[in-house]
């Protein structure tokens, strides 16, 4: 960032975060920047602006990153990636960089490849609008 202002970014994940999106925004900057004055003595005084948000409490989004179980990338994300009929599955889930916009990007070609060649299948029988 251009001039002498810059950003910090916290972050709470897994179950801390269930427990941060129970308070409020503003109790939830207040305690960042007592531990940034803790680890920056005098810098509470800088601060110019803050804004907290918990995902995990947006109705739409209802969680921020995801972290996966032990056996999911060998057992279950090659059968989520298999089409179910003519529905084509994406999104940062199903790559190998969850929780990037770089594995949903990967994710989304994939989907759009699959869904190409099933549409320019020789004899056209694989073609979804059919099914
Ligand atoms: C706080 C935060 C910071 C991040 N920072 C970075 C970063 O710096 N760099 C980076 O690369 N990535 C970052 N990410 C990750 C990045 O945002 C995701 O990897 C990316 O948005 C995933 O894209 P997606 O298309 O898979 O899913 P999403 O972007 O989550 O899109 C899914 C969409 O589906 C909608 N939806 C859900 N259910 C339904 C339904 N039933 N009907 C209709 N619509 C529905 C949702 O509203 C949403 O719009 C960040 C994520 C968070 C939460």
């Amino acid at each position: 960032m251009p001039g002498k202002t810059g950003i910090l970014s916290f972050w709470v994940g897994g179950e801390p975060a269930r427990k941060w999106a129970t308070r409020s925004p503003q109790e939830r900057i207040e305690t960042c920047l007592q531990v940034m004055e803790v680890m920056y003595p005098g810098c509470r005084a800088d601060s110019l602006h803050a804004e907290s948000y918990a995902w995990g409490a947006d109705p739409f989004a209802q969680h921020a990153y995801i972290y996966h179980a032990p056996g999911y990338l060998t057992q279950a994300l090659p059968l989520l990636r298999e089409p179910e009929g003519r529905l084509y599955f994406a999104g940062d889930y199903l790559s190998l960089f969850v929780g990037y916009m770089e594995g949903a990007l990967e994710s989304a070609e994939n989907a759009v490849n699959a869904l190409l060649a099933r549409y320019n299948s020789p004899d056209g029988s694989a073609n979804p609008s059919r099914d």
